[in-house]
């Protein structure tokens, strides 16, 4: 290809930039995409979960690794599970590593696309002069423009910076961030349930940070055993991987890192949990997943509000790209496409606005309210709820399991 100008430009091939590709793909999209990455390959050091997979593509349903029915929250004195039957409501698993080489053996086939990895491309828009053909970037010393941009690079991580986003704040106004530090772990014993995964064990709060521990075995030999945090504090995750290997060191899970456990590899991160981070928005560039709050603020979960805006997305694009051809538009000026929808359902972020302004006010009642929500909801409403598709009757009863009195001083009382 190595044109100046292209339909489309992807700054950032991660889970967003790839998943658009893909749904373009899959919508027979024919226009010349250009994908740039700063790494040199996909970065495989994740999994991704989530409940259900019915929009999820065929092809896609078939990188599931794993499905639990059962999952489970405890704290000191108390467990919860909750028990599904139906696949729809099940947590689902999709290794990243078998993403992307899906991916890339579906995409690197596809003419139209063109890949510079190990590129970390300036972007020549800046925030007040939108470049008049739509975006455009610079690689290798040449300018290379596009209708249309999306990027996905980088994220509002560190607290400072997603606390600049936020619009007239007070000074000392905090923001949780979620910090997660995670072990691949086998075992030559057969030491795992696989039949249930811990989404919370082991909950604790202080004023500041809530912890836990994220358990997913795979099979009886092998789990991931992740310690995470839910923190207003600036978290090391150096110590944290430190905490963790403890963890498993102190054969707390049935594991012993000293006999027959080994640690295969980590998977470590940071995300923002603040609706009112606002999505990155440079020139006429699309912010997209994470960069462009395509996440869950209350839990971290956006591989399926990504795969769904992806979706809409490829179908936005290509009814323009009809439209276009059939009008006979030849013309080389920007398309004007309008995304409309946004990626979070705002009944969404407005009930986890509520529920974040709760924890960053009372962060030690964290393990409170999760027991709460395992122990008055059942399996599916929380399934659905998590997905971003509750029925009226789910909301009502996630509302009904919380405390009220924590929830209405949220509602009346001002941001600070
Ligand atoms: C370890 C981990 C586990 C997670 N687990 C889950 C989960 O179980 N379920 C769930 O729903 N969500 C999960 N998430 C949240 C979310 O799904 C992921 O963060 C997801 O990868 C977000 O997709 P993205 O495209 O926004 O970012 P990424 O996938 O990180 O992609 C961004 C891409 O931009 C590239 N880039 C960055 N800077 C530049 C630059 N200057 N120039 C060019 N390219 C650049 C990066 O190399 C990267 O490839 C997890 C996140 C992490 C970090």
């Amino acid at each position: 290809m190595n044109a100046d100008r292209v339909d489309i430009i992807i700054r950032g091939a991660g889970l967003a930039g790839t998943s658009l590709m893909l749904a373009l793909v899959e919508q027979g999209y024919t226009g010349k995409i250009l994908v740039v990455d700063k790494l040199p390959k996909p970065d495989t050091q994740k999994t991704w979960c989530f409940w259900g997979d019915q929009n999820l593509p065929d092809s896609m349903r078939a990188l599931i690794a794993k499905r639990w029915l059962t999952w489970s929250f405890s704290s000191d004195d108390e467990e919860f599970e909750h028990k599904t039957s139906s696949f729809d409501e099940s947590y689902c698993c999709i290794k990243a590593e078998d993403f992307y080489q899906y991916a890339l053996s579906k995409l690197t086939k596809t003419s139209n696309i063109e890949w510079h990895w190990n590129t970390d491309c300036e972007q020549i828009d800046s925030d007040d002069t939108a470049c008049e053909e739509g975006v455009a970037i610079m690689l290798n010393g040449k300018r290379v423009s596009a209708d249309l941009g999306f990027d996905s690079a980088g994220q509002c991580t560190a607290p400072d910076a997603a606390l600049n986003k936020v619009p007239n704040k007070a000074p000392n106004t905090s923001i949780i961030n979620q910090y997660f530090s995670g072990a691949w772990v086998t075992s030559a014993s057969p030491i795992f349930d696989s039949n249930s995964a811990a989404l919370m064990k082991n909950m604790v709060a202080d004023n500041h940070c809530f912890e836990f521990t994220y358990i997913l075995p795979f099979n009886a030999h092998s789990a991931l055993i992740e310690l995470t945090r839910f923190s207003t504090r600036q978290e090391s995750l150096s110590d944290m991987q430190s905490a963790c290997e403890q963890i498993i060191a102190d054969g707390k899970y049935g594991t012993n890192i000293g006999n027959e456990t080994t640690i295969e590899r980590w998977e470590k991160g940071v995300l923002p949990m603040d609706t009112r981070i606002k999505p990155v928005k440079v020139g006429n560039w699309e912010s997209i997943g994470v960069r462009g709050n395509m996440i869950r603020a209350s839990s971290g979960y956006a591989f399926m509000i990504i795969q769904r805006w992806a979706k809409y997305a490829a179908a936005v694009i290509c009814n323009n790209a009809i439209q276009r051809e059939n009008s006979g538009a030849k013309d080389t000026h920007r398309q004007q496409i309008v995304f409309t929808k946004s990626a979070v359902p705002s009944l969404y972020t407005k009930l986890d606005s509520v529920f974040l302004k709760v924890m960053r006010t009372d962060m030690a009642r964290a393990p409170q309210l999760f027991s709460a929500m395992a122990q008055h909801i059942e399996a599916g409403a929380f399934a659905r709820f998590m997905s971003e598709s509750a029925s009226f009757k789910d909301m009502l009863a996630m509302i009904n399991a919380m405390p009220k009195r924590p929830f209405l001083r949220a509602l009346i009382t001002p941001e600070h």
